[in-house]
C-alpha cells in the first residue's frame, strides 16, 4: 500500500509499505479520508514522535476491509470512524472508563502506524459505525469534534443564555462554537487574528468574530455582557497572549479551559492573577476526549449523532481534499503557512466515498 512515512524529524516519505495483519480482535480498514491535526505539522517537522519509522494521522474515518480472528460486531463493507486511543486496560483510569488518562496508552498516528495510509489496523473496540447520511469526510472530522465537545463538557458544559467566548477560530476553535450554539449559549464570540478563520467563523452564522487585534477582547466582551464578562472561555489558540485575554474575560466564578497545545511559557501579570483569584474563576485542563465502547453518551457518539442531525455542521471547515501521493507538499505548505488552511483531509490517490 502507499503510505507516508516519517522516517525521522522533516524527513517524510510517500512509499510503499506492506499492508498491515489484522490480528485477533483488530480490524483492518480501509481508510476513506484522514484530516491534519494541528498537531501534526510540529510532529513531522519539528518534534518528531516516539518512533520511527511512523505513519502518522489520527483523525480518519473509512470501511472495514478485513476482520482478525474473534471480531464479531464488524463486518467488512462497514463505514466506521476510529478512535485513535489503544488504552491498556489494566490501570485504575482504564477501570474507570476515563481512557484518556490511562497510564500506558498506544495512540495510532504518534505512537504505532495511523492512517495517512491506504490502511490502518486498529482494535475492534476503538471502532464506531458511522450513522447513515453522514459522509466519511464529516466521519474523519468526529475526532476534532469529540475533542471541542471534550474541553466543553469539562467546563461542565453551558446553559441557554451564557456567554462563551473562543480565543482562536481554527477547526476546533469553530466547532466548539457550533457546540456551544448547540447547547443554548448565547452570545458566542469568538476571536482570532485571521481574516480568513473570522470570513469562516461568520459563514456559520457566528456574527460574534473578531479580529483581536482590531478590537480588545476584554472590552468587547465587557461590552456584550453589560461589563460581566463570559460565563466560559475557552483558549483553542496555544497561545500566551490568547490564554491571558482568556482568564480576563472570565466573568466572577466563570469558567475557563485550556485547550490549545501551548506554543510558549505564559507569564501572568500579577493583576491578572489577582483577578482570577477574586473573581474565583475555574480554570479545566482539558486533554483529548471521552470515549466509550457501549454506550451512546460520550464524546464520540455523541459526535457523530450529531452530525447525522445536522446540529453540527463539518463540511463547510473543509478547505482542501489531498490524495496521498501530493499531501507531502501541502504539510510544507502548511508549515510555512502559505496559504490559507482550515481542515485539510487526505485521501488515497483512488478516491470514491464521499
Ligand atoms: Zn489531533
Ligand atoms: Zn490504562
Amino acid at each position: 500500500m502507499k503510505a507516508l512515512v516519517l522516517h525521522a524529524v522533516a524527513d517524510v516519505r510517500y512509499e510503499d509499505m506492506p499492508v498491515p495483519e489484522p490480528k485477533a480482535d483488530e480490524v483492518l480498514v480501509r481508510v476513506a479520508y484522514c484530516g491534519v491535526c494541528g498537531s501534526d505539522i510540529p510532529r513531522i517537522f519539528s518534534k518528531g514522535t516516539y518512533r520511527f519509522p511512523l505513519i502518522c494521522g489520527h483523525e480518519f474515518a473509512g470501511v472495514v476491509e478485513r476482520c482478525g480472528e474473534g471480531v464479531v460486531r464488524f463486518a467488512p463493507g462497514d463505514r466506521v470512524a476510529v478512535f485513535p486511543l489503544i488504552w491498556c486496560g489494566r490501570c485504575a483510569a482504564c477501570e474507570k472508563g476515563k481512557y484518556v488518562q490511562c497510564e500506558s496508552y498506544d495512540y495510532l498516528g504518534s505512537r504505532r502506524d495511523g492512517a495517512f495510509a491506504e490502511y490502518v489496523v486498529a482494535p475492534v473496540r476503538n471502532l464506531l459505525r458511522v450513522p447513515d447520511g453522514v459522509s466519511l469526510q464529516e466521519a474523519a472530522m468526529t475526532e476534532p469534534a469529540a475533542v471541542a465537545l471534550h474541553a466543553l463538557r469539562r467546563a461542565g458544559g453551558c446553559q441557554p443564555g451564557e456567554t462563551v467566548a473562543i480565543f482562536g477560530a481554527g477547526p476546533i476553535g469553530l466547532i466548539a462554537a457550533q457546540w456551544a450554539r448547540a447547547m443554548g449559549a448565547s452570545p458566542v464570540v469568538l476571536f482570532d487574528i485571521v481574516e480568513e478563520k473570522l470570513a469562516m467563523a461568520k459563514g456559520l452564522g457566528f456574527v460574534h468574530a473578531y479580529h483581536a487585534a482590531h478590537h480588545t477582547p476584554e472590552e468587547v466582551v465587557a461590552s456584550l455582557t453589560e461589563g460581566q464578562g463570559a460565563h466560559v472561555c475557552l483558549e483553542a489558540a496555544g497561545v500566551p497572549q490568547t490564554l491571558l485575554q482568556a482568564c480576563a474575560c472570565a466573568r466572577r466564578s466563570g469558567r475557563v479551559v485550556v485547550l490549545g497545545n501551548p506554543s510558549a511559557d505564559v507569564t501572568f501579570p500579577a493583576n491578572l492573577l489577582s483577578q482570577l483569584m477574586r473573581r474565583e474563576v475555574n480554570l479545566y485542563g482539558t486533554w483529548n476526549s471521552e470515549y466509550a465502547v457501549y454506550s451512546a453518551d460520550d464524546d464520540w457518539h455523541t459526535t457523530l449523532q450529531a452530525v447525522a442531525s445536522g446540529q453540527l455542521n463539518l463540511k463547510p471547515l473543509i478547505t482542501h481534499r489531498v490524495p496521498l501521493s501530493r499531501a507531502i507538499q501541502t504539510l510544507h505548505a502548511m508549515r510555512e503557512g502559505k496559504g490559507f488552511f482550515c481542515k485539510v483531509l487526505i485521501h488515497p490517490d483512488e478516491q470514491e466515498e464521499d
